[in-house]
């Protein structure tokens, strides 16, 4: 019986759930099941995300469907149990879930090794000693066809041996090989006997030294699938051409399952890099304090930025799925961030520059507290308690000598309203030696208690401050984009990708003022620093430390269209 298809399962713009809907209608095939096929040598990135998002996403759509989690580790080089923990943990975090159903590639080694052998007894595949050198120049062009190996018409009594004695550990790395006997002049390169087996002697992370040759990637993937009886392998474009060998060998092989393989467009974001080994190289080059650097694109990195799942999860469905390789502008999923962050982040004054502001006329000693909203629309996230005093800090920037007339916050001679508190109006500037102003006196209406004044008159600006009674000092840490050109890996210029790490992509300001209430911070929370952004606690001891999720407003559109 097929599988039951909802008729209201909104298509959209991905063109995969399309197919999936058409298969299951028609009864091409009777159920869905999908897998996320991550190699264990690095941490996910948000590439893969929209991978994850897509393998999972499609499976979560359909009743009785599931997506499978299977490590392809078939490639003992820079495998590790490590990258498979972290590997789950981003998965998880994502708010993805494969139940019984983790696999690994690993585990069918012994199945895989007995499919090569039916297809050396079938005559389909064959040990040859030509080197790697000479297979490559013998594969042919997209023009010319590929010259057959003179090992092809090795009996299949002698391959078997071979085969066994490359298990057998008899011969070193690369000696000779295990190749799929096809077509040397098929038009597709993949099928011109490609190689299924090399000998590699490398210690796996989890077969340690039992084997000595390994399967290739093209081999084990379809393989795996059809084990698995995935109904619909969902990969990137590059694997396109791949597909008729994928088809191959799981015709060739007695296997229940009959997997369809479908290609999508890979991610590619403005401003970042998603490659592992580029990733990898920022790492190995100190250009970032680690795979979750907070400025990378790993999940790792996003979890600790501040990025909340369900904002990577909307950025992955709004940009849809399709075949077409573009890049997508990365202010598209700052603004996911941005919209999640907005409807869970309590709000709080912090001042990042701070300037000392006296109120004259306040008395001394005197404390008030004011009541501030956690939320502006959601009343569920409570208050927090706010001090004033006679001393206050403000944002350095809110204060201008010469302002024009426009200047809604700080100068000699304007009133301005202290959110939550009072007006005051500036009265005198005090500098030091240098010229530099070092403290502002004011004076307050007693009047505009909680921010209206008594005769109704009008002021514009209302900034953001923090007493200096029970105050605490924090460390900020400015995160910004991690490159400074939109196209790092092709630049008009030619230059490396390196060379356009945005210098200014970490700033550190280290006397944060911070109202009272963040003594009770947890490692992890999340906040809006009224007017600054959104910040996440990163380090809660022996001073606190907050990293920038993000800016309140995209900066870089101004920039962008300056530069046309
Ligand atoms: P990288 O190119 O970063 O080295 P990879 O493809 O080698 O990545 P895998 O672990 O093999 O990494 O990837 C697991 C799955 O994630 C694959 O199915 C792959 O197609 C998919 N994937 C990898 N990068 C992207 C991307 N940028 N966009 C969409 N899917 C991706
Ligand atoms: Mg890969």
């Amino acid at each position: 019986m097929s599988q039951q298809v909802d008729s209201s399962t909104q298509v959209g713009s991905n063109f995969i759930k399309q197919i999936a809907v058409d298969d299951l209608e028609s009864g091409r095939k009777e159920y869905l099941v999908t897998r996320f096929p991550p190699e264990p040598n690095g941490h996910l990135h948000i590439g893969h995300a929209k991978a994850i998002c897509l393998d999972f996403g499609l499976a979560e759509e359909f009743n009785g469907s599931r997506c499978h989690l299977r490590f392809d580790d078939s490639n003992p080089e820079g495998e590790s149990q490590l990258f498979v923990d972290s590997i789950m943990e981003d998965i998880k975090w994502l708010g993805f879930d494969w139940g019984d159903h983790l696999y690994f590639a690993s585990d069918y080694f012994e199945q895989l090794y007995d499919y090569a052998v039916t297809l050396i007894k079938d005559g389909k595949a064959y040990v040859c000693h030509q080197t790697p050198e000479e297979i490559r120049a013998n594969r042919g062009s997209l023009t010319t066809p590929g010259q057959k190996s003179p090992f092809r018409s090795r009996t299949v009594e002698e391959s078997l041996d071979l085969f066994s004695r490359m298990r057998g550990g008899e011969f070193a790395d690369g000696h000779c090989c295990l190749r799929a006997k096809i077509d040397m002049a098929a038009p597709n390169i993949n099928l011109r006997d490609p190689i299924i087996y090399r000998i590699k002697r490398a210690t796996h992370y989890r077969t340690e030294d039992k084997w000595g040759i390994y399967p290739m990637y093209d081999f084990t993937h379809a393989i795996s699938d059809a084990i698995e009886d995935i109904s619909h392998s969902l990969c990137t474009l590059e694997f396109e051409d791949h597909r008729p060998l994928y088809n191959w060998f799981v015709q060739q092989l007695p296997m229940k399952g009959n997997p369809r393989q479908i290609e999508f467009a890979r991610l590619n974001l403005d401003y970042t890099v998603t490659s592992k080994r580029k990733l990898r190289q920022l790492v190995d080059q100190g250009l970032v304090d680690g795979w979750d650097d907070p400025r990378m694109p790993t999940i790792c990195g996003m979890r600790r930025r501040g990025y909340p799942p369900a904002a990577i999860r909307n950025f992955c469905s709004s940009i849809g799925v399709t075949k077409k390789d573009t890049s997508i502008d990365v202010a598209k999923l700052e603004s996911a961030v941005r919209e999640e962050l907005n409807q869970i982040a309590p709000r709080r004054m912090a001042v990042l520059n701070p300037l000392k502001v006296t109120i004259e006329n306040y008395p001394e000693g005197q404390i008030e507290e004011f009541q501030a909203k956690n939320h502006p629309l959601n009343e569920e996230l409570g208050t927090h308690t706010v001090p004033f005093g006679r001393v206050i800090y403000v944002e350095r920037e809110d204060f201008l000598e010469d302002a024009p007339k426009k200047f809604f916050r700080l100068t000699v001679g304007r009133e301005v309203r202290l959110r939550y508190a009072y007006y005051i109006t500036c009265n005198k500037v005090i500098k030091d030696q240098n010229g530099e102003v070092v403290e502002l006196l004011c004076s307050y209406d007693p009047e505009s208690k909680g921010g209206g004044s008594a005769d109704n008159r009008k002021v514009k600006g209302t900034i953001h401050w923090v007493a200096q009674e029970q105050s605490i000092q924090g460390e900020a840490r400015l995160y910004d984009r991690l490159f400074s050109v939109p196209h790092p890996e092709n630049d008009s210029s030619g230059k490396d990708y390196l060379e356009f790490v945005n210098q200014d992509s970490l700033k550190v300001v280290t006397n944060v003022m911070l109202g009272p209430s963040f003594k009770q911070s947890r490692l992890g929370e999340l906040f809006q620093f009224e007017r600054n952004g959104y910040f996440r606690v990163e380090q809660l001891g022996p001073k606190l430390i907050f990293g920038r999720t993000i800016t309140l407003r995209d900066s870089w559109a101004k920039v962008a269209s300056k530069k046309g």
